[in-house]
């Protein structure tokens, strides 16, 4: 059973494995599929629920399935979940063969530096050519068992199961080479991979153990939130007592909902987790010190209000200075409002968040722009084109034609009458000019009025002679260059 978790293996631990692959491609199918075949007490209730992650046995062998969001904007959550793994599984539909998510799922199995085996799902189809996603793969650069290469490669149909032994099987070979090790006698090493707001428990956290144990009573702390364990559950949210190396456990009743990604660690009291927390808290002081723009995002689960200020923070321009409050998970408060508004310029994000009308009454009177989003794409446009307003305009020089000045007629600051003839390119009339003498720009003016063979014109083509009234912030001599150019907002 998952909650004995024995100190025997003090040195080896099972894999933890993460699913990856484009949508629709079967991650979901094979999971489920691997689950239910495959659970370690036939009662445990809820499999079709996600928690995370989940233990299942194999031929008397544990191994830790990780969930993993699928659409594109968690991509920062599924580089974590891969590097909190040992081994990736690359899910390809033979149907649909190499898809962009393919590419980012390759992407974030090398970033995190583990090992993967291709798994080419949906053979039962008709339309299945598993050649052809072969060599889909080995053009981006994935080289197959077989085909040049050593990546382990199982076809397999998830819908079917056929197939899905193999996939295991190779999962050990491949994980028995790395020698996993993790200590269960060492204190808890855990990383957070998935918290939400439980609405009937709390806020809970589902924690894969590197080293040591969680058990009941113990008091823990992942990241600055905080619980005693009393509420400990296996990845089926099975009630455990304890869990130890490579399992997930969930605990729920933390006084904040951890962030994804923070380290969990174990104390025997509470005195001694407050003064953990206290010490670790001490730079904490920053929320204090006003910025021009400030960002608070607000998101319904860890792993959106993640991936929203991870694209947010890439969407402000290097020159603005953005400061991003402290948010996380739960509806946006009336203290909130408060402390943002400090800030010159504030903005609230709310991501399937309520926002309830006296908290937008008291953000109107504070001045503080707040929007809540379904959609998380419309809510970093919105950030974005605001930035985009308040970004400092960047100024950029289109450079046209020059005048070489052959006469000047009047030199008056009103108004200065040349003639010139154009070299080098179109001269426009309603372009800006430098004054260039003897190599150097000695001012600045613009055409007041241009003719051509005494018609009024709106440019002089290279080699051509024209009159021109034009201001400047300089007298212009006979032989001065106009070098001609326009300034445009970038
Ligand atoms: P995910 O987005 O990668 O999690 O994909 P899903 O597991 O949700 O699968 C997408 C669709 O493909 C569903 O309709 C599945 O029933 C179907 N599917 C998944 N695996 C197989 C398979 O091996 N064979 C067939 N025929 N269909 C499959």
């Amino acid at each position: 059973m998952s909650q004995k978790t024995d100190n025997k293996a003090a040195t080896s631990r099972h894999p933890i494995v993460v699913i990856l692959g484009h949508i629709d491609h079967g991650k979901t199918t094979l999971l489920d599929y691997i689950r239910k075949t495959n659970i370690v007490s036939k009662e445990s209730g809820g499999i079709t629920q996600h928690l995370g992650a989940s233990e299942i046995v194999w031929h008397d062998k544990r191994i830790t399935f990780l969930d993993t969001p699928g659409h594109e904007i968690f991509s920062k959550m599924r580089v974590r979940g891969a590097r909190v793994a040992d081994v990736a599984v690359l899910v390809v539909a033979a149907d649909d063969g190499v898809k962009p998510q393919t590419k980012e799922a390759l992407e974030a199995v090398k970033k995190a530096n583990i090992p993967f085996i291709v798994a080419i799902n949906k053979i039962d189809k008709t339309t299945a050519d598993i050649d052809r996603a072969k060599a889909g793969l080995a053009e981006i650069g994935v080289l197959l068992e077989g085909w040049g290469g050593s990546v382990p490669c199982v076809p397999l149909s998830a819908k079917e199961g056929k197939g899905v032994d193999d996939l295991l099987e190779t999962i050990f070979l491949l994980t028995d080479l790395e020698e996993l090790r993790g200590d269960a006698t060492l204190p808890l090493r855990g990383i957070v991979i998935e918290s939400h707001l439980d609405p009937r428990r709390g806020p809970a956290a589902m924690i894969i153990i590197r080293d040591g144990h969680i058990k009941k009573g113990d008091f823990i702390l992942a990241g600055s939130a905080a619980a005693p364990v009393r509420i400990l559950e296996d990845g089926f949210g099975k009630p455990i007592e304890s869990a130890g190396p490579s399992s997930p456990a969930r605990v729920v009743g933390f006084d904040a909902v951890p962030e994804i990604g923070s380290e969990a660690i174990t104390f025997s009291s509470k005195t001694e987790l407050e003064e953990a927390r206290a010490a670790l808290e001490q730079p904490a002081a920053r929320e204090n010190t006003p910025a021009d723009i400030g960002i608070l995002v607000k998101a319904d689960v860890a792993g959106s209000y993640e991936a929203l200020v991870e694209e947010l923070r890439a969407s402000v321009p290097a020159d603005l200075p953005v400061k991003f409050f402290d948010g996380g998970v739960g509806e946006v408060t009336e203290s909130e409002i408060k402390n943002i508004s400090a800030a010159k310029i504030p903005f609230v994000v709310g991501f399937h968040v309520r926002m309830r009308g006296p908290i937008l009454d008291v953000a109107e009177r504070l001045h503080v722009s707040i929007r809540s989003f379904e959609v998380i794409y419309e809510a970093i446009d919105w950030i974005r084109e605001e930035l985009k307003k308040l970004a400092p305009k960047k100024i950029t020089r289109e450079d046209h034609g020059k005048l070489l000045v052959l006469k000047v007629f009047a030199n008056i600051p009103a108004g200065r009458i040349i003639g010139g003839r154009a070299k080098d390119g179109v001269v426009p009339a309603d372009a800006q000019f430098d004054i260039v003498r003897q190599g150097e720009t000695v001012g600045k003016g613009r055409i007041i009025s241009l003719q051509r063979n005494k018609v009024a014109a709106t440019e002089l083509r290279s080699g051509e002679e024209g009159g021109l009234m034009v201001q400047s912030s300089r007298a212009i001599d006979e032989r001065d260059i106009l070098a001609f150019y326009y300034e445009r907002e970038a």
